[in-house]
Protein backbone atom coordinates (compact mmCIF):
# COMPACT_ATOMS: atom_id res chain seq x y z
CA UNK A 1 0.00 0.00 0.00
CA UNK A 2 1.30 3.43 -1.03
CA UNK A 3 1.73 5.77 2.08
CA UNK A 4 -0.06 8.97 2.40
CA UNK A 5 1.35 12.41 1.50
CA UNK A 6 0.75 13.55 4.58
CA UNK A 7 -0.08 12.04 8.26
CA UNK A 8 -0.02 14.06 11.28
CA UNK A 9 2.23 11.10 13.09
CA UNK A 10 4.90 9.53 11.16
CA UNK A 11 7.08 6.83 13.03
CA UNK A 12 9.82 5.21 11.16
CA UNK A 13 11.15 1.99 11.68
CA UNK A 14 8.48 -0.72 12.68
CA UNK A 15 11.04 -2.93 15.38
CA UNK A 16 9.47 -2.96 19.22
CA UNK A 17 9.50 0.46 19.52
CA UNK A 18 8.60 1.92 16.79
CA UNK A 19 5.52 -0.11 16.53
CA UNK A 20 4.97 0.07 20.62
CA UNK A 21 4.61 3.58 20.47
CA UNK A 22 2.23 3.87 17.51
CA UNK A 23 0.52 1.55 18.90
CA UNK A 24 -0.02 3.27 22.51
CA UNK A 25 -0.30 6.15 20.81
CA UNK A 26 -3.07 5.37 18.87
CA UNK A 27 -4.47 4.21 22.42
CA UNK A 28 -3.67 7.71 23.79
CA UNK A 29 -5.50 9.63 20.81
CA UNK A 30 -8.80 7.60 21.05
CA UNK A 31 -8.78 7.96 24.65
CA UNK A 32 -8.03 11.52 25.22
CA UNK A 33 -10.48 12.05 22.15
CA UNK A 34 -7.92 13.88 20.54
CA UNK A 35 -7.96 11.01 17.28
CA UNK A 36 -7.38 7.87 16.30
CA UNK A 37 -5.02 4.99 14.84
CA UNK A 38 -5.56 6.89 11.68
CA UNK A 39 -3.56 9.67 12.59
CA UNK A 40 -0.63 7.61 12.97
CA UNK A 41 1.68 5.60 10.21
CA UNK A 42 5.02 3.36 10.43
CA UNK A 43 7.15 3.14 7.74
CA UNK A 44 9.82 0.46 7.65
CA UNK A 45 12.64 0.18 4.75
CA UNK A 46 12.38 -3.59 4.94
CA UNK A 47 9.29 -5.16 7.29
CA UNK A 48 8.25 -5.73 10.68
CA UNK A 49 10.68 -7.10 12.49
CA UNK A 50 13.61 -6.87 9.88
CA UNK A 51 15.88 -4.92 12.42
CA UNK A 52 16.89 -5.76 15.68
CA UNK A 53 14.04 -6.83 17.31
CA UNK A 54 13.56 -9.60 14.64
CA UNK A 55 16.64 -11.38 15.73
CA UNK A 56 16.88 -10.50 19.62
CA UNK A 57 17.66 -13.17 21.83
CA UNK A 58 14.41 -11.74 23.83
CA UNK A 59 14.97 -11.98 27.30
CA UNK A 60 13.46 -9.80 29.65
CA UNK A 61 14.71 -8.83 32.88
CA UNK A 62 15.20 -6.24 35.43
CA UNK A 63 18.74 -6.74 36.29
CA UNK A 64 19.75 -2.84 36.19
CA UNK A 65 22.53 -1.58 38.66
CA UNK A 66 21.19 1.92 37.50
CA UNK A 67 17.77 3.17 39.24
CA UNK A 68 16.67 4.50 36.16
CA UNK A 69 17.01 1.30 34.33
CA UNK A 70 15.59 -0.87 36.80
CA UNK A 71 12.57 1.63 37.23
CA UNK A 72 11.76 1.68 33.54
CA UNK A 73 12.42 -2.15 33.20
CA UNK A 74 9.44 -2.23 35.84
CA UNK A 75 6.53 -0.63 33.66
CA UNK A 76 8.31 -2.48 31.14
CA UNK A 77 7.30 -5.92 32.59
CA UNK A 78 4.22 -4.35 33.39
CA UNK A 79 3.56 -4.13 29.71
CA UNK A 80 4.98 -7.95 28.92
CA UNK A 81 2.92 -9.45 31.65
CA UNK A 82 -0.38 -7.49 30.28
CA UNK A 83 -1.25 -9.51 27.52
CA UNK A 84 1.48 -12.59 27.31
CA UNK A 85 -0.52 -14.32 24.33
CA UNK A 86 -0.39 -11.55 21.81
CA UNK A 87 3.47 -10.85 23.29
CA UNK A 88 4.23 -14.52 22.94
CA UNK A 89 6.02 -14.00 26.49
CA UNK A 90 7.01 -16.64 28.87
CA UNK A 91 7.09 -15.52 32.06
CA UNK A 92 9.75 -18.03 33.17
CA UNK A 93 11.98 -15.52 35.16
CA UNK A 94 15.30 -14.85 35.37
CA UNK A 95 18.94 -15.88 37.10
CA UNK A 96 21.56 -13.79 37.49
CA UNK A 97 24.04 -15.73 39.38
CA UNK A 98 28.03 -13.96 40.05
CA UNK A 99 31.00 -14.44 41.31
CA UNK A 100 32.69 -12.04 44.30
CA UNK A 101 33.29 -8.98 42.64
CA UNK A 102 29.34 -8.64 41.20
CA UNK A 103 28.17 -9.40 45.29
CA UNK A 104 27.62 -5.02 46.40
CA UNK A 105 25.92 -4.71 42.50
CA UNK A 106 23.15 -7.55 43.09
CA UNK A 107 22.50 -6.93 46.56
CA UNK A 108 21.96 -3.29 45.33
CA UNK A 109 20.01 -4.50 42.83
CA UNK A 110 17.95 -6.26 44.65
CA UNK A 111 17.55 -3.75 47.62
CA UNK A 112 15.91 -1.58 44.80
CA UNK A 113 13.73 -4.74 43.78
CA UNK A 114 11.94 -4.65 47.42
CA UNK A 115 11.37 -0.82 47.36
CA UNK A 116 10.26 -0.91 44.08
CA UNK A 117 7.95 -3.83 44.87
CA UNK A 118 9.71 -6.20 41.67
CA UNK A 119 9.07 -9.31 42.68
CA UNK A 120 12.92 -11.23 43.16
CA UNK A 121 15.13 -13.24 45.60
CA UNK A 122 18.67 -12.52 46.53
CA UNK A 123 21.34 -16.03 47.42
CA UNK A 124 24.66 -15.13 48.87
CA UNK A 125 27.36 -17.64 49.90
CA UNK A 126 28.57 -20.35 47.84
CA UNK A 127 26.84 -23.54 49.13
CA UNK A 128 23.36 -21.59 49.56
CA UNK A 129 23.71 -20.74 45.66
CA UNK A 130 24.82 -23.77 44.79
CA UNK A 131 22.00 -25.56 46.99
CA UNK A 132 19.14 -23.32 45.49
CA UNK A 133 20.20 -24.52 41.88
CA UNK A 134 20.45 -27.88 42.45
CA UNK A 135 16.95 -27.55 43.97
CA UNK A 136 15.84 -26.75 40.60
CA UNK A 137 18.64 -28.05 38.56
CA UNK A 138 19.98 -30.99 40.29
CA UNK A 139 23.23 -31.30 38.08
CA UNK A 140 23.66 -27.63 38.65
CA UNK A 141 27.31 -27.86 39.04
CA UNK A 142 29.27 -24.19 37.97
CA UNK A 143 32.17 -23.39 40.37
CA UNK A 144 33.05 -19.92 41.59
CA UNK A 145 29.43 -18.67 42.18
CA UNK A 146 28.77 -16.35 45.39
CA UNK A 147 25.82 -14.78 44.25
CA UNK A 148 22.45 -15.43 42.97
CA UNK A 149 19.41 -12.94 42.10
CA UNK A 150 16.23 -14.79 41.30
CA UNK A 151 13.75 -12.49 39.23
CA UNK A 152 10.32 -14.04 39.92
CA UNK A 153 9.04 -12.04 36.98
CA UNK A 154 10.62 -11.38 33.84
CA UNK A 155 11.93 -14.39 31.38
CA UNK A 156 11.47 -14.17 27.58
CA UNK A 157 9.54 -13.90 24.36
CA UNK A 158 9.65 -15.05 20.85
CA UNK A 159 11.06 -12.27 18.99
CA UNK A 160 9.21 -11.99 15.83
CA UNK A 161 5.96 -13.71 17.46
CA UNK A 162 6.37 -10.36 19.62
CA UNK A 163 6.70 -7.96 16.64
CA UNK A 164 3.83 -9.66 15.17
CA UNK A 165 1.72 -9.41 18.12
CA UNK A 166 2.31 -5.65 18.08
CA UNK A 167 1.63 -5.21 14.68
CA UNK A 168 -1.64 -6.85 15.35
CA UNK A 169 -2.19 -4.24 18.17
CA UNK A 170 -1.58 -0.93 15.95
CA UNK A 171 -3.77 -3.06 12.83
CA UNK A 172 -6.35 -2.98 15.41
CA UNK A 173 -5.87 0.66 16.82
CA UNK A 174 -6.33 1.56 12.79
CA UNK A 175 -2.31 2.48 12.59
CA UNK A 176 -1.34 1.09 8.98
CA UNK A 177 2.08 -0.15 9.13
CA UNK A 178 4.10 0.46 5.44
CA UNK A 179 6.72 -2.05 4.66
CA UNK A 180 9.59 -1.21 1.85
CA UNK A 181 9.42 2.31 2.58
CA UNK A 182 12.63 3.36 3.00
CA UNK A 183 12.93 7.51 5.15
CA UNK A 184 16.45 9.30 2.96
CA UNK A 185 15.86 12.49 4.27
CA UNK A 186 14.03 14.96 6.26
CA UNK A 187 12.71 18.55 5.41
CA UNK A 188 13.03 21.21 8.21
CA UNK A 189 11.87 24.90 8.70
CA UNK A 190 13.95 27.46 9.82
CA UNK A 191 13.34 26.48 13.94
CA UNK A 192 14.34 22.61 13.10
CA UNK A 193 10.72 21.31 13.22
CA UNK A 194 10.77 18.41 10.49
CA UNK A 195 7.78 19.37 8.23
CA UNK A 196 8.46 16.35 5.66
CA UNK A 197 10.32 13.27 5.25
CA UNK A 198 11.42 12.32 1.96
CA UNK A 199 10.99 8.56 1.16
CA UNK A 200 11.33 5.86 -1.89
CA UNK A 201 7.68 5.92 -1.93
CA UNK A 202 7.41 9.84 -2.22
CA UNK A 203 7.23 12.37 0.17
CA UNK A 204 5.17 12.56 3.60
CA UNK A 205 3.91 15.97 4.66
CA UNK A 206 4.59 15.44 8.83
CA UNK A 207 1.61 17.31 10.30
CA UNK A 208 2.32 17.41 14.14
CA UNK A 209 5.03 14.99 15.16
CA UNK A 210 7.94 12.14 13.83
CA UNK A 211 8.92 9.56 15.96
CA UNK A 212 12.11 7.80 14.88
CA UNK A 213 13.12 4.47 16.23
CA UNK A 214 15.87 3.11 14.33
CA UNK A 215 17.61 0.62 15.78
CA UNK A 216 20.93 -0.17 14.58
CA UNK A 217 20.17 2.57 12.61
CA UNK A 218 20.81 5.22 14.93
CA UNK A 219 23.63 7.00 13.63
CA UNK A 220 22.45 7.28 10.32
CA UNK A 221 19.36 9.43 11.69
CA UNK A 222 21.58 11.39 13.73
CA UNK A 223 23.56 12.22 10.77
CA UNK A 224 20.36 13.26 9.64
CA UNK A 225 18.96 15.31 11.99
CA UNK A 226 22.62 17.17 11.44
CA UNK A 227 23.99 15.95 15.63
CA UNK A 228 27.11 16.05 16.32
CA UNK A 229 29.19 12.43 15.87
CA UNK A 230 31.94 12.82 18.33
CA UNK A 231 30.58 15.09 22.01
CA UNK A 232 32.10 16.55 25.35
CA UNK A 233 31.19 14.08 28.19
CA UNK A 234 30.42 15.76 31.77
CA UNK A 235 31.23 13.17 34.85
CA UNK A 236 29.36 13.41 37.49
CA UNK A 237 32.56 14.18 39.40
CA UNK A 238 32.63 17.59 37.19
CA UNK A 239 35.46 16.53 34.65
CA UNK A 240 35.10 17.06 31.30
CA UNK A 241 36.02 14.11 28.51
CA UNK A 242 36.29 15.50 25.22
CA UNK A 243 35.60 13.94 21.79
CA UNK A 244 33.97 11.10 22.47
CA UNK A 245 31.99 9.07 19.63
CA UNK A 246 28.39 9.19 20.51
CA UNK A 247 28.29 5.85 18.48
CA UNK A 248 30.05 2.81 19.01
CA UNK A 249 28.96 -0.83 17.31
CA UNK A 250 29.23 -3.49 19.23
CA UNK A 251 28.59 -7.20 17.98
CA UNK A 252 26.46 -9.59 19.88
CA UNK A 253 27.42 -13.02 20.02
CA UNK A 254 24.80 -15.50 19.81
CA UNK A 255 24.25 -19.45 19.40
CA UNK A 256 22.14 -22.37 19.90
CA UNK A 257 22.71 -25.69 20.16
CA UNK A 258 19.58 -28.49 18.77
CA UNK A 259 18.26 -30.63 21.43
CA UNK A 260 15.04 -31.49 22.35
CA UNK A 261 14.09 -28.43 24.48
CA UNK A 262 12.12 -30.72 27.28
CA UNK A 263 16.07 -31.43 28.28
CA UNK A 264 16.36 -28.18 29.44
CA UNK A 265 13.39 -27.98 32.37
CA UNK A 266 13.36 -27.83 36.23
CA UNK A 267 13.66 -31.02 38.26
CA UNK A 268 10.12 -30.85 38.52
CA UNK A 269 9.39 -31.02 34.55
CA UNK A 270 8.82 -27.40 34.70
CA UNK A 271 9.49 -24.48 31.82
CA UNK A 272 13.59 -23.24 33.18
CA UNK A 273 13.99 -20.03 34.00
CA UNK A 274 16.78 -17.69 31.88
CA UNK A 275 19.72 -18.44 33.28
CA UNK A 276 23.05 -15.78 33.21
CA UNK A 277 25.95 -16.89 34.71
CA UNK A 278 29.15 -15.05 35.52
CA UNK A 279 32.74 -16.51 37.22
CA UNK A 280 36.11 -16.25 37.42
CA UNK A 281 36.23 -20.08 37.80
CA UNK A 282 38.38 -21.57 34.85
CA UNK A 283 36.81 -22.17 31.92
CA UNK A 284 37.82 -25.61 30.07
CA UNK A 285 36.06 -27.20 26.95
CA UNK A 286 34.83 -30.93 27.34
CA UNK A 287 38.24 -32.63 26.21
CA UNK A 288 39.74 -30.65 29.01
CA UNK A 289 41.72 -27.64 26.83
CA UNK A 290 41.67 -24.01 29.05
CA UNK A 291 39.48 -21.40 27.46
CA UNK A 292 40.14 -18.75 29.56
CA UNK A 293 40.89 -18.30 33.69
CA UNK A 294 39.78 -14.64 33.96
CA UNK A 295 36.04 -14.21 34.85
CA UNK A 296 33.64 -14.91 31.88
CA UNK A 297 29.67 -14.96 31.29
CA UNK A 298 26.88 -16.63 29.45
CA UNK A 299 23.47 -16.40 28.77
CA UNK A 300 20.76 -19.21 28.02
CA UNK A 301 17.41 -19.92 27.51
CA UNK A 302 15.14 -22.71 26.38
CA UNK A 303 13.48 -21.97 22.82
CA UNK A 304 11.57 -24.07 20.56
CA UNK A 305 13.99 -25.89 19.13
CA UNK A 306 17.21 -26.17 21.01
CA UNK A 307 18.65 -23.73 23.91
CA UNK A 308 19.47 -20.58 22.99
CA UNK A 309 22.25 -17.57 23.98
CA UNK A 310 25.18 -15.87 24.36
CA UNK A 311 27.85 -14.21 25.71
CA UNK A 312 30.10 -10.71 25.75
CA UNK A 313 29.69 -8.69 23.06
CA UNK A 314 32.72 -7.68 20.68
CA UNK A 315 33.36 -4.22 19.96
CA UNK A 316 33.57 -3.66 15.90
CA UNK A 317 34.17 0.50 16.02
CA UNK A 318 32.39 3.54 15.14
CA UNK A 319 31.73 2.14 11.09
CA UNK A 320 30.04 -1.10 10.05
CA UNK A 321 28.10 -2.15 7.04
CA UNK A 322 24.87 -2.93 8.68
CA UNK A 323 22.81 -3.91 5.45
CA UNK A 324 21.78 -6.57 4.87
CA UNK A 325 20.69 -7.26 8.37
CA UNK A 326 22.06 -8.29 10.55
CA UNK A 327 25.82 -8.81 9.10
CA UNK A 328 27.98 -11.05 11.22
CA UNK A 329 30.74 -8.75 11.49
CA UNK A 330 33.56 -9.41 14.26
CA UNK A 331 32.52 -12.94 15.94
CA UNK A 332 34.91 -14.60 17.72
CA UNK A 333 36.01 -18.00 15.89
CA UNK A 334 36.17 -19.52 19.27
CA UNK A 335 32.55 -18.57 20.27
CA UNK A 336 31.42 -21.57 19.69
CA UNK A 337 33.59 -23.12 21.68
CA UNK A 338 33.35 -20.82 24.52
CA UNK A 339 29.64 -20.93 24.67
CA UNK A 340 29.44 -24.68 24.57
CA UNK A 341 32.17 -25.10 26.77
CA UNK A 342 30.39 -22.60 29.62
CA UNK A 343 27.25 -24.75 28.94
CA UNK A 344 29.03 -27.45 30.04
CA UNK A 345 30.27 -26.04 33.30
CA UNK A 346 26.84 -25.16 34.45
CA UNK A 347 25.07 -28.51 34.30
CA UNK A 348 26.18 -31.95 33.47
CA UNK A 349 23.19 -32.10 30.95
CA UNK A 350 25.11 -30.30 28.48
CA UNK A 351 28.31 -32.18 28.31
CA UNK A 352 29.40 -32.91 24.76
CA UNK A 353 26.65 -30.46 23.73
CA UNK A 354 29.85 -28.78 21.25
CA UNK A 355 28.78 -31.33 18.72
CA UNK A 356 25.20 -30.17 18.22
CA UNK A 357 26.01 -26.59 17.96
CA UNK A 358 23.89 -25.06 15.30
CA UNK A 359 25.15 -21.98 13.02
CA UNK A 360 21.64 -20.45 12.95
CA UNK A 361 20.18 -16.77 12.52
CA UNK A 362 21.80 -15.78 16.10
CA UNK A 363 23.60 -12.92 16.73
CA UNK A 364 23.80 -9.21 14.97
CA UNK A 365 25.32 -5.56 15.44
CA UNK A 366 24.38 -3.25 18.05
CA UNK A 367 24.64 0.38 17.90
CA UNK A 368 25.54 1.96 21.45
CA UNK A 369 25.87 5.53 22.83
CA UNK A 370 28.42 6.95 23.71
CA UNK A 371 27.39 5.99 28.03
CA UNK A 372 26.08 2.82 26.98
CA UNK A 373 22.64 4.01 28.23
CA UNK A 374 19.42 5.08 25.79
CA UNK A 375 18.66 8.54 24.85
CA UNK A 376 15.22 8.96 24.45
CA UNK A 377 14.15 12.62 24.05
CA UNK A 378 13.22 15.38 21.39
CA UNK A 379 15.95 16.32 19.28
CA UNK A 380 14.56 18.54 17.32
CA UNK A 381 10.85 20.40 18.37
CA UNK A 382 8.61 17.73 16.70
CA UNK A 383 10.80 14.73 16.42
CA UNK A 384 11.22 12.46 19.15
CA UNK A 385 13.84 10.00 19.23
CA UNK A 386 13.86 6.41 20.43
CA UNK A 387 17.29 5.13 20.70
CA UNK A 388 18.07 2.65 23.11
CA UNK A 389 21.79 1.38 22.79
CA UNK A 390 20.68 -1.91 22.05
CA UNK A 391 19.11 -2.44 25.71
CA UNK A 392 15.62 -2.57 24.34
CA UNK A 393 13.63 -5.44 23.15
CA UNK A 394 12.65 -5.81 26.46
CA UNK A 395 11.51 -2.21 26.85
CA UNK A 396 8.35 -2.36 25.19
CA UNK A 397 7.07 -0.53 27.98
CA UNK A 398 9.14 2.48 26.37
CA UNK A 399 6.83 3.17 23.58
CA UNK A 400 3.73 3.41 25.95
CA UNK A 401 5.59 6.62 27.98
CA UNK A 402 6.73 8.04 24.41
CA UNK A 403 2.91 8.26 23.34
CA UNK A 404 2.44 10.39 26.88
CA UNK A 405 5.27 12.55 25.76
CA UNK A 406 3.81 13.30 22.54
CA UNK A 407 0.49 13.90 23.87
CA UNK A 408 1.60 16.08 26.33
CA UNK A 409 2.65 14.81 29.31
CA UNK A 410 5.78 14.74 31.18
CA UNK A 411 7.32 10.82 31.52
CA UNK A 412 9.51 10.94 35.19
CA UNK A 413 10.53 7.46 33.57
CA UNK A 414 11.95 8.80 30.26
CA UNK A 415 13.40 11.81 31.64
CA UNK A 416 16.87 10.43 32.94
CA UNK A 417 17.50 9.33 29.42
CA UNK A 418 17.75 12.96 27.63
CA UNK A 419 20.61 13.60 25.49
CA UNK A 420 21.27 16.72 27.69
CA UNK A 421 23.11 14.26 30.12
CA UNK A 422 26.34 14.20 28.92
CA UNK A 423 25.96 17.82 29.23
CA UNK A 424 25.15 17.67 32.74
CA UNK A 425 27.25 14.73 34.10
CA UNK A 426 23.74 13.18 35.24
CA UNK A 427 25.08 10.29 34.26
CA UNK A 428 24.07 7.10 35.23
CA UNK A 429 25.83 4.83 37.46
CA UNK A 430 28.32 1.98 36.07
CA UNK A 431 28.27 -1.37 37.57
CA UNK A 432 30.67 -4.06 37.68
CA UNK A 433 29.48 -6.55 35.02
CA UNK A 434 31.73 -7.30 31.87
CA UNK A 435 28.22 -6.19 29.59
CA UNK A 436 28.26 -2.90 28.31
CA UNK A 437 24.69 -3.26 29.08
CA UNK A 438 24.09 -3.47 32.57
C1 LIG B 1 21.76 -10.32 18.53
C2 LIG B 1 20.99 -9.43 19.44
C3 LIG B 1 20.40 -9.97 20.57
C4 LIG B 1 19.67 -9.15 21.44
N1 LIG B 1 19.06 -9.71 22.52
C5 LIG B 1 18.30 -8.95 23.33
C6 LIG B 1 17.61 -9.53 24.41
O1 LIG B 1 17.68 -10.73 24.66
N2 LIG B 1 16.85 -8.71 25.20
C7 LIG B 1 16.76 -7.36 24.96
O2 LIG B 1 16.09 -6.68 25.70
N3 LIG B 1 17.40 -6.79 23.93
C8 LIG B 1 18.16 -7.55 23.10
N4 LIG B 1 18.81 -6.96 22.06
C9 LIG B 1 18.64 -5.53 21.81
C10 LIG B 1 17.34 -5.28 21.09
O3 LIG B 1 17.15 -6.21 20.07
C11 LIG B 1 17.28 -3.87 20.50
O4 LIG B 1 17.67 -2.94 21.47
C12 LIG B 1 15.84 -3.53 20.07
O5 LIG B 1 15.27 -4.60 19.34
C13 LIG B 1 15.82 -2.28 19.23
O6 LIG B 1 14.50 -2.08 18.80
P1 LIG B 1 14.15 -0.91 17.81
O7 LIG B 1 12.71 -0.95 17.61
O8 LIG B 1 14.77 0.35 18.31
O9 LIG B 1 14.98 -1.25 16.48
P2 LIG B 1 14.84 -2.38 15.37
O10 LIG B 1 14.13 -3.56 15.82
O11 LIG B 1 16.19 -2.56 14.79
O12 LIG B 1 13.92 -1.67 14.30
C14 LIG B 1 14.39 -0.60 13.53
C15 LIG B 1 13.70 -0.67 12.18
O13 LIG B 1 14.04 0.51 11.46
C16 LIG B 1 14.05 0.19 10.11
N5 LIG B 1 14.82 1.22 9.42
C17 LIG B 1 16.14 1.49 9.52
N6 LIG B 1 16.49 2.51 8.71
C18 LIG B 1 15.36 2.90 8.08
C19 LIG B 1 15.06 3.90 7.12
N7 LIG B 1 16.01 4.72 6.62
N8 LIG B 1 13.79 4.03 6.68
C20 LIG B 1 12.81 3.23 7.16
N9 LIG B 1 13.04 2.25 8.06
C21 LIG B 1 14.29 2.10 8.53
C22 LIG B 1 14.69 -1.19 10.06
O14 LIG B 1 14.33 -1.89 8.89
C23 LIG B 1 14.15 -1.84 11.33
O15 LIG B 1 13.07 -2.71 11.08
C24 LIG B 1 19.55 -7.76 21.18
C25 LIG B 1 20.16 -7.21 20.04
C26 LIG B 1 20.86 -8.03 19.17
C27 LIG B 1 21.48 -7.42 17.95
Amino acid sequence: MTPPSRSPYVVVGAGIHGLSTAYHLAKELRTRGLGSGSDVIVLDKTAPGAGASGIACGVVRNNYFQPAMSELMQACVEVWESDPAAYHYNPVGYMALGAGVQESDLMAVHERHERIGYRSELILGEAAVDAHMKRLFPDWRAKGVTVLLHEHQGGFAFNMDSVLGLVGKCVSEGVTVHSGVEVHAFESAADGTVTAVDTSAGRIEVGEQLVVAPGPWAKHFWGMLGLPMRIDIRTPAGDVVKDRPMWTYWNLQEGEIKVDPTMFATADGGAPPVIHLDTDAPLYTDDGKLVTDELWGIYYKRDRNGVQGGASPLTVGDDVELDPYPQTTNVDPDFADMWCAALSHSMSRFEGCRALYENARSGGVGAFTADNFPVFDYLRPNVYAVLDSNHGYKMIGVGREVAKVLVGEHSALLYPFRFERFETGDLHPVSHSPYPWS
